[in-house]
């Protein structure tokens, strides 16, 4: 097999190393094509040490074809098409958060036997669980296949944070994550959705897309100002955060909620966040959560959701996947997710 080995920042090489037999309970996986996630580039833009001893393999948005079946698996046979879930949110299924369905927050999360394991998407194959694989019908492609990963990041948060019919929905962030998730809050009903960005390119895309109706460029205009101004001075029912990193826009978020509004946050922050607990939260009464990743709701699969939504045709995958680069030019790929600003990128695939 052809493995992407990770050695450190920007040091990524393709080696040949020996195919893997699946353990019981695992399959094999031939991989078609895997999404650069924005996490992908902590490491490569020399944010954040890996947790892993180099070289590893990373990649957790992917989908391929079954190609080796282990012991007591008996849901999935040799050529079936599969999306599969990002193996780093596997629980230990013992403790209460698993009972429940909660797996996404299990103190154990993404250790199997004592070992931490993810995906290896940008691998040419990778071993996971059998029960982490979804049969994709015929007429999803795999690189659509490849970002369910995000869309169920988008069907965890309308799940915690209903989003209004009548009224208004912001999402701060013009990314992959920002754009699944206008997508299927829309499929769950959204009636306005307002996008906030600072390049106009991604936003037009969004609305292009189905995934915003309007947008707001903050280098043009100060986006809480936009807000109130575009919801007669009243703010937004429910406000996603996308974006993270060091800002302070947990506070820009309360800012434009509305009176009993929610404010939702999926970007991963690495600065402590401060905001007006009195003029935002308690004057409003606010509802403040925060959507990490995905597992279940009420005993369905999120995963299993958004790959409904996006087989029946929901969700509209095609426009935020803007690049495709074969595995022998995964440099140029994370290149490209890397720097979005020349590239004109949203969601870069690797396939094989
Ligand atoms: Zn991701
Ligand atoms: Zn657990």
């Amino acid at each position: 097999m052809k493995s992407a080995l990770f050695y450190g920042e920007k040091d990524i090489r393709v080696e040949d190393r020996r195919t893997p037999e699946p353990g019981p309970g695992e399959v094999l996986i031939g991989i078609k094509a895997a999404g650069v996630c924005g996490s992908d580039l902590h490491n490569y833009r020399g944010n954040r040490p890996s947790t892993l001893d180099a070289p590893w393999e990373q990649g957790h948005e992917l989908a391929g074809v079954v190609e080796g079946i282990g012991p007591g698996v008996y849901n999935l046979t040799i050529g079936d098409r599969v999306g599969v879930e990002a193996e780093h949110l596997v629980g230990c299924g013992r403790c209460r958060e698993c009972r429940r369905g909660d797996y996404h927050i299990c103190p154990e999360r993404g250790i199997i036997n004592g070992a931490r394991h993810g995906s290896h998407g940008f691998s040419s194959h990778d071993i996971t669980l059998a029960s982490n694989c979804f049969l994709l019908p015929n007429h999803v492609p795999y690189d659509h296949a490849a970002i369910l990963d995000c869309y169920a990041c988008g069907v965890h948060a309308v799940n915690r944070s209903p989003v209004p019919v009548d009224g208004t929905t912001v999402i701060v962030g013009a990314g992959a994550i920002a754009l699944t998730l206008g997508q299927v809050a829309k499929a769950y009903g959204a009636g306005r959705i307002i996008m906030v960005g600072t390049r106009p390119e991604p936003l037009q895309t969004a609305v292009e897309a189905g995934a915003a109706d309007e947008y707001i460029v903050n280098a043009d205009e100060d986006p809480i100002q936009g807000v109130l101004d575009r919801t007669d001075g009243e703010g937004a029912d429910v406000v996603f955060e996308t974006v993270g990193g060091e800002a302070q826009l947990i506070s820009q978020c309360t800012s434009m909620a509305r009176r009993g509004g929610a404010v939702s946050v999926l970007g991963l922050f690495t600065q402590p966040q401060t905001f007006d607990s009195q003029a935002h939260g308690m004057a409003k009464e606010l509802v403040l959560t925060w959507s990490n990743s995905y597992s279940s709701w009420r005993g369905v699969s999120e995963y299993e959701t958004a790959l409904d939504l996006l087989a029946g045709g929901r969700l509209n995958a095609a426009p935020i996947i803007t690049h495709h680069f074969p595995q022998s030019q995964i440099a140029e790929a994370f290149a490209a997710a890397d720097d979005k600003r020349s590239s004109g990128a949203i969601r870069v695939v690797v396939e094989h």
